[in-house]
């Protein structure tokens, strides 16, 4: 079984050349997440700037899934006011998890990128990996806040 084939050209893509790859030596917090269903395991570097994400780069081990969507993720949110980036992060959970959140939902039409992760709908048992860059980054907002 062959990983384009399943999971499409877009996700395999930013599997094998993942964005934002490497943490910033100037990240003002680092976000660790972990998700034991699958192990994986993603790290968050975080940069803030006049209340945006200025920049957002990660590390990891894990399956293709949890990489890719870090990798898309990154792409998403770098340099966005934060309250929008909260918006995503909630409207991604909830349309993965099944809940009908359009007020904060990244439109289908945002990018072919964010299409391309709802799909893994399909596969209940990989929301979890799709979500762990997603979990990870509202902790950092989190750590950020405190
Ligand atoms: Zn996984």
């Amino acid at each position: 079984m062959n990983y384009r084939d399943v999971f499409g050209e877009v996700l395999a893509d930013h599997h094998e050349s993942p964005r934002n790859w490497g943490l910033a030596s100037d990240s003002q917090v680092r976000e660790n997440g972990f998700n034991p269903l699958c192990g994986d395991k993603v790290t968050l570097g975080l940069k803030f700037r006049d209340g945006q994400l200025e920049s957002c780069t990660f590390e990891g081990e894990g399956c293709s899934i949890c990489m890719a969507s870090a990798s898309i993720m990154t792409e998403m949110v770098q340099g966005q006011p934060l309250s929008k980036v909260s918006g995503l992060i909630e409207g991604f959970r909830a349309k993965m998890q099944g809940e009908d959140r359009p007020d904060v939902l990244p439109a289908d039409d945002s990018s072919e990128d964010i299409v391309a992760l709802y799909g893994i709908k399909r596969f209940p048992v990989r929301i979890k990996c799709a979500l762990l860059p997603w979990t990870t980054l509202k902790k950092g907002l989190e750590t950020h806040h405190a």
